[in-house]
């Protein structure tokens, strides 16, 4: 069954086309700028060696021209992968944001749109774009069942006592404001990769699983469950990320308006956009920064040192709420790249059983693996994530009626 994934954002749409159930990728890209001055678009076919990349310059003034545009790509007679749109069967989008709202994968009607809208105050800059891409996505590909994967559901099984903050009562009652989480496809996905890895059933594993990309989130998993996250009511708690400031006293947001006179815009501006490893050393590219760390250069050492203190901390938090665990999962872009990363944020925690195997560490592989050394009671592992085939699959499931 053809299944296109589509990750709508303000001014851009990820697509990937998959032949379900079998997951076979055909053809992937990125419809960029979207009512800038100059758009583009980039488009995949093919797999590894045989990959084919197309890069097109073209004004492309909203959603609509945007969708319009990948369908005309995805059924060309020439670079095509299909012969006709209607081949699409079935949509499968990334929402960020669905509240308590939405545990699982769910089928789009009119009712799910107006929750959409209604969640809109908790991703403001997320779920409206997800809307048109959905309504978009609907025009273009009518055949084609739509459903709704929400990046929030996986942790719907986080118990009250790890979701609530400590304000007042009503600040939860009224105003929803608890801990939501975020990364959930990806921590799920991870999930029953690392059980299939060891030969276990979902329900079977517990699990620390760190999602460490641009955006970084932690995972407390319990016989399958999230039963906590780094990520709560926005995405710029928790862990040290590129740009976001992670944890941090809110006596400081305070200080900074009360005392430093900054305005809320631009207290926004700076947890957001110029914190985290930027923030601490002017770089955000855990490559670079790797390199001047090698360097021996002091500002991305203690850049380096903060953010795996950070996550050191979380896995003796996580350890301690879980009980015990199977495995520690790495992933996304600096969890499957970086073993300096690796390394750093497990140092020195043999005493609870994670130790890694340097020279596994160290080997430059892409393929999910083992990287704890023979003696380690709780295995390391690093496990690439794949977000889209996620969501493919459980909208497959869906339909299929194998959910
Ligand atoms: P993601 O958000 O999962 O795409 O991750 C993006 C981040 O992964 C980038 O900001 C890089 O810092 C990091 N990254 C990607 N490739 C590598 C690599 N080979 N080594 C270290 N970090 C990497």
């Amino acid at each position: 069954m053809k299944t296109l994934v589509i990750n709508t954002g303000s001014s851009s749409i990820k697509y990937q086309l998959l032949d379900m159930p079998d997951g076979k990728i055909l053809c992937s890209g990125l419809v960029e700028r979207i009512g800038e001055a100059k758009g583009r678009i980039i488009h995949k076919t093919g797999e590894d060696k045989n990959e084919k990349k197309y890069t097109y310059d073209e004004i492309i003034p909203d959603h609509q021209s945007g969708m319009n545009k990948l369908a005309k790509l995805i059924s060309d007679p020439k670079i095509g992968v299909i012969s006709n749109v209607n081949e699409v069967k079935l949509v499968g989008h990334r929402i960020v944001h669905g509240g308590d709202r939405f545990h699982s994968i769910t089928r789009i009607d009119n009712k799910v749109k107006e929750a959409i809208v209604e969640l809109s105050n908790l991703a403001p800059l997320h779920n409206p774009a997800n809307l048109i891409g959905i309504n978009t996505a609907e025009q273009v590909f009518p055949i084609a069942e739509q459903v709704g994967v929400f990046d929030t559901a996986f942790h719907q099984s986080i118990p009250e006592t790890a979701f609530r903050y400590a304000l007042p009562e009503r600040f939860y009652k009224v105003n929803g404001i608890r801990a939501y989480g975020f990364h959930g496809t990806s921590h799920r996905y991870v999930s029953r990769m690392a059980a299939q890895f060891l030969n276990k059933k979902l329900e079977e594993v517990s699990l620390i699983t760190l999602h460490l990309g641009n955006g970084a989130s932690v995972c407390a998993v319990k016989n399958g469950k999230s039963i906590d996250t780094s990520l709560g009511m926005s995405t710029i708690t928790g862990l040290v990320m590129g740009t976001r400031v992670g944890d941090i006293d809110p006596g400081v947001i305070i200080y900074m308006q009360e005392i430093l006179g900054l305005g809320y815009e631009e207290v926004k501006k700076i947890l957001t956009k110029e914190s985290g490893l930027l923030g601490l050393s002017g770089d955000n590219d855990l490559r670079s920064l790797s390199k001047r760390y090698d360097e021996g250069d002091p500002q991305a050492i203690l850049a380096l040192s903060i953010y795996s203190y950070r996550i050191k901390k979380y896995i003796g938090a996580y350890l301690a709420a879980i009980g015990k665990i199977d495995a520690i999962v790495f992933t996304a872009g600096v969890g499957e790249n970086s073993a300096l990363i690796r390394a750093l944020s497990t140092q020195n925690l043999e005493h609870i059983g994670v130790a890694l195997d340097p020279s596994k560490n160290e080997e430059n592989s892409s393929v999910r693996r083992d990287i704890s050394s023979r003696n380690a009671s709780i295995k390391t592992l690093v496990i690439p994530t794949n977000e889209e085939y996620e969501i493919a699959r459980q909208a497959y499931a869906l339909v299929n009626e194998a959910i």
